[in-house]
């Protein structure tokens, strides 16, 4: 009522009452019992006597013990009429007050608002806090210029699958609260599981080494979990403002130079427009290669290998070749890391074994086929179970398939490597080890694999006949092969000059352009066909 005395009162907005602290009942005066907030409403209501329809809206907080706690409210002020025909008693001015305790509602949308810009795990920005933030203090600042620093951890999983998770998630909180205390950076953020933005108004020309080096320092010093040493290692990307750009173009910017210094293995990497084109044209080849193979783009062309004495052809060497419908020919060098990077050169290593197995068949039986195999078709899925397949689904004996695998399957896991490779071998096929020469080449190892052969490196070759060096590898590397009693293939022979230099050398097979030039199917075969009198001619 006008005087302040509560007329009514529900038994929900009692209890409300008593978990505020005060004892009400109907008849009592709400200055005596409201908590202040509560008269607060009213009054506001009570104010504006004369728009007596008019229902106030509002929300208030009442701080209690326990925290504070929310409430929406409506206040509308209306008239009893008095039921005295005499009129000596007035009509009766109430306002009817409506709350409701939102307080777990406001709760969550403040954990909302939190969680929609920081990382839950670590309590640093989120990318989309990152951006909202960096954006800000850019658009403050607009004389000032901005550095973006992308960093991603090294060794990261090792300490994760060593120590379990939950180090991993302890070492990644390490990492965000060191980046703190460096004290260089105005916001640090994280944008997925071992990568974090670090952002920084540029002082001096000498920021971005310096940074880049502080960054280094302070993360490959020891991190200590729970009792756990660990040690980690980072890649750091740095992009700037200086032309303008916005926060989200600097920072995909600083992550272009960051995968770039990954691949190259340096210590920070700077952005360069250049990189974005590299990056432009990967991301297009990606999207592209999705469906390649529906298309139909791809074929496998057929290099010859020849006996270098008889010059008689005794195989082939199957080459990937993508006719895109616009883009023309690709060279399988810059679309099958990409095959490997996703995955899909397992489904795609499959259509090769199967095409190739399909066209040897139609060649005479002493023309082998030689198929490159991908490290990750190794890890991603069972080759000697494809191999059965694409033979059997072709008819073609095992021995007419070779297959070529390259140094990179060494790294990992030697022992499970071994038994795959012995167990393909043991099924009739026959394995070279492609691009010897060039990359670990540890002739530690080399003994302990069962391989039947082995393809020097075309680097080597080409710098027949005027190298001695090359000369002197090509004839280590056949003197090694005969030791362990493999065969010896040279690659990239290009001249016939080259031709009694290898085969002194101990060489006894060749492939190249001398020879012949990758070839589609059809032309192999009249090649195969022709070939009774051609190698003769070749080298002379
Ligand atoms: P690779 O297996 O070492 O293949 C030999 C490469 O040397 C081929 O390049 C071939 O065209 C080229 N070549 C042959 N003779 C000569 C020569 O006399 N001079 C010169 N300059 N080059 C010669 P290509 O076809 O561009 O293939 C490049 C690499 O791509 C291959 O190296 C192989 O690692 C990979 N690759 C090609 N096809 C496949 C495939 O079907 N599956 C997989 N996993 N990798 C493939
Ligand atoms: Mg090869
Ligand atoms: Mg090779």
């Amino acid at each position: 009522r006008e005087d302040g005395k509560i007329l009514s009162m529900s038994n929900t907005a009692k209890e409300i009452m008593a978990s505020l602290g005060s004892v009400s009942k109907d008849g009592e005066y709400s200055d005596n019992v409201l908590p202040d907030a509560f008269k607060t409403m009213l009054s506001n209501c009570h104010c504006c006597p004369t728009a007596l329809k008019k229902t106030c809206h509002g929300e208030t907080t009442v701080e209690t013990d326990d925290g504070a706690r929310h409430f929406e409210y409506s206040a509308t002020p209306s008239l009893i009429a008095s039921d005295d025909s005499s009129q000596q008693e007035e009509d009766v001015r109430i306002t009817t007050l409506l709350f409701q305790d939102v307080t777990k509602a406001r709760e969550q949308q403040k954990k909302n608002a939190y969680l929609a810009i920081h990382d839950p795990g670590t309590g640093l920005l989120n990318k989309n806090g990152f951006l909202e933030q960096a954006e800000t203090i850019m658009m403050e600042n607009i004389d000032d210029s901005y550095l973006v620093f992308a960093c991603k951890l090294t060794r990261f999983n090792r300490v994760n699958e060593s120590l379990g998770h939950e180090y991993g998630n302890l070492l990644l909180k390490q990492v965000g609260e060191r980046f703190h205390k460096m004290n260089m950076f105005k916001l640090v953020g994280r944008s997925s599981l071992d990568e974090f933005m670090l952002f920084r108004r540029i002082e001096d020309d000498s920021d971005i080494i310096h940074c880049a080096e502080q960054i280094r320092a302070i993360l490959e010093t020891t991190f200590v979990l729970r009792g756990h040493s660990a040690l980690i290692g980072v890649h750091v990307g740095v992009a700037s403002d200086i032309a303008g750009e916005l926060a989200d173009e600097i920072t995909e910017a600083a992550f272009v130079a960051l995968y770039r210094s990954k691949e190259e293995n340096s210590k920070y990497c700077v952005y360069s427009p250049k990189m974005a084109m590299d990056v432009l044209r990967r991301r297009t080849l990606e999207e592209e290669l999705i469906d390649a193979l529906d298309r139909d783009e791809f074929e496998l062309h057929y290099q010859p290998q020849v006996e270098l004495k008889s010059g008689r052809i005794i195989g082939c060497e199957a080459l990937i070749r993508w006719q895109h419908r616009d883009l023309g020919f690709i060279q399988p060098d810059l679309f099958i890391p990409i095959l490997e990077e996703t995955g899909k050169i397992v489904e795609l290593g499959r259509w090769i074994l199967n095409t190739a197995c399909a066209d040897a068949k139609t060649w005479p039986d002493h023309i082998k086929v030689a198929v490159n195999i991908s490290a990750v078709q190794f890890e991603r899925s069972n080759v000697l179970e494809d191999i059965k397949i694409a033979l059997l689904a072709n008819t073609l004996s095992p021995d007419r398939l070779h297959m070529e695998i390259t140094e990179s399957l060494f790294i990992t896991e030697a022992e499970d490597i071994i038994s795959m490779l012995q167990d393909i071998r043991a099924a009739g096929i026959n394995i070279a080890l492609d691009d010897f020469g060039t990359g670990y080449s540890s002739l530690g190892y080399i003994h302990q694999f069962p391989l039947d052969k082995i393809k020097i490196d075309q680097a080597f070759v080409r710098d027949l006949p005027d190298s001695r060096e090359s000369l002197a590898v090509i004839g280590a590397i056949a003197a090694l092969a005969r030791g362990l009693n493999m065969d010896v293939v040279a690659e990239g022979v290009e001249e016939a000059t080259q031709v009694d230099m290898l085969i002194n050398s101990g060489c006894r097979i060749g492939q190249g352009w001398l020879f012949g030039k990758p070839m589609n199917a059809a032309n192999f075969t009249r090649f195969i066909d022709e070939a009774a009198t051609p190698l003769a001619k070749a080298i002379a």
